[in-house]
Parts: structure tokens; sequence; C-alpha cells
């Protein structure tokens, strides 16, 4: 990818933020994480140079692997793939800037018993399976804010900052929409939540509709 086509791409997303946020109210800030997945990291220093400063991958050998790479630029790392228990030393040590996928109270243990014996602490966000597929990770929407709050209460090392959903498989807007408003009303029922992670490339003018303030985007930003 060259410089150009970077900015377009970027200045692309951030007008249909714009214009999207615009219409819940001006004082609706939304993040952007550039999805990084699928690029290099000759791609990702060209975004960066563009203007964009988050970047998110999926997985904990990539994230190692381009963090190096990448070590000269001030890059915010977010992981946001399957967290396997077998990976959380590797990703404590990475000092990740947030994680948006914590999908368990199981993991969530875990987790915060690394982090002490670490001395550390980690920003994260429960991962909410809003419209209850098979194919994907996440709390179910009935228990999310029961778990949220056992989190807060038995993992002092983790700093829960708010929710992350991938919006619905489908074709059909209602349908996708309905899984960013069940998990925008679990954000607004989290007591000091203030990050709600949902939208990717094909829909995120539609999560920020429903109240997202961080959205995932990589194919249009890498495109
Ligand atoms: C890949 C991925 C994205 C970005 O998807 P695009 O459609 O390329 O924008 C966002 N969130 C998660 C969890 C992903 O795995």
């Amino acid at each position: 990818m060259n410089q150009q086509q970077a900015i377009i791409n970027l200045d692309t997303v951030i007008e249909k933020i714009e214009q999207a946020r615009l219409k819940l109210s001006k004082h609706h800030v939304v993040q952007l994480v550039g999805v990084s997945k699928y690029s290099t990291s000759n791609d990702i220093k060209t975004v960066y140079e563009a203007g964009q400063r988050a970047f998110g991958e999926n997985k904990i050998q990539d994230l190692k692997q381009k963090s190096k790479e990448l070590e000269d630029i001030p890059v915010s790392w977010h992981f946001i793939g399957t967290l396997q228990k077998n990976k959380i030393n590797n990703l404590i040590d990475l000092n990740p800037t947030l994680v948006h996928s914590l999908d368990s109270f199981d993991l969530a243990l875990e987790l915060n018993k690394k982090l002490e014996a670490k001395n550390k602490k980690m920003n994260c966000l429960l991962q909410i399976n809003s419209a209850k597929e098979d194919t994907k990770s996440g709390v179910m929407p009935e228990v999310a804010i029961e778990i949220y709050n056992k989190i807060k209460k038995e993992c002092p090392n983790i700093n829960l900052k708010g929710v992350m959903s991938i919006g619905a498989y489908s074709n059909d807007t209602e349908i996708i929409k309905q899984s960013f408003v069940t998990t925008n009303e679990i954000f607004k029922n989290c007591k000091n939540a203030t990050i709600c992670s949902m939208g990717m490339s094909s829909d995120f003018e539609l999560a920020i509709q429903c109240g997202s303030n961080m959205i995932r985007v990589g194919s249009a930003l890498f495109k």
C-alpha cells in the first residue's frame, strides 16, 4: 500500500465516522482501532504515517512480531482475538493498551492470577456474544452484567473498561442492529464502563448509531 492510498482510506473512514457520530451527538466521541491482522508491518507503518495510532491484532504471535518490528514508533496495540490460557503470559509481556476479547469468567480468573504473579494490571473489555452464535466467543447477554460485576469484584488486576461485540452474522440490517442494541444496553448498565467496542468495516456506521464509541476497522483501512 502506498502513502496516498493510506491517506484516502483513512480520510474516508474518518469522514464516515464523523457523519455517523454527529447523528447521535456532537459530544459522542468514537475511537478508531485499525485492525492490521491481514497486513504487514510496512503497511501498518504507512497507515501510521497517515495519522492512525491504534492498531489491533488477533494472534499473540503476530502481535509479538509486529510490535517488535515497529518498536521505534509509538503504536498503541490492541488485542482483539481469542485468548488461549497457555498464551496469557505472552500477552501480558506485550503490554497491550487494551484487550477486547475477555470472553469468560474462567479466563478472567486465570488472567488475573497471572497478572498478580507479575505484579501487573491490564485494561480489558468483556466480550458479549449478543446474537448467541455458536461460531462466536463471549458471554451470553443474559449473564453479561452479572459476570462483569463479578470480574470487577474478584479480579483486581484486571481494569475492566467496558464491553465488546462482533455484529451478528447476517444480511439483514435489522438483525445486526439488534445485536448492537443488545450490547449497548448491557454497556449502559455496567457501572463505570467507558468503552463500547463494536463495529467493523461493513457495519461501523450502524454500530455508532447504536452507541459504539470504539470501532475496529480492518479491510476498509488496509485496502
Ligand atoms: C478482523 C476483525 C475486525 C476487522 O474486520 P474488517 O471487516 O476487516 O474491518 C474487527 N474485529 C475483530 C474481532 C476482528 O477479528
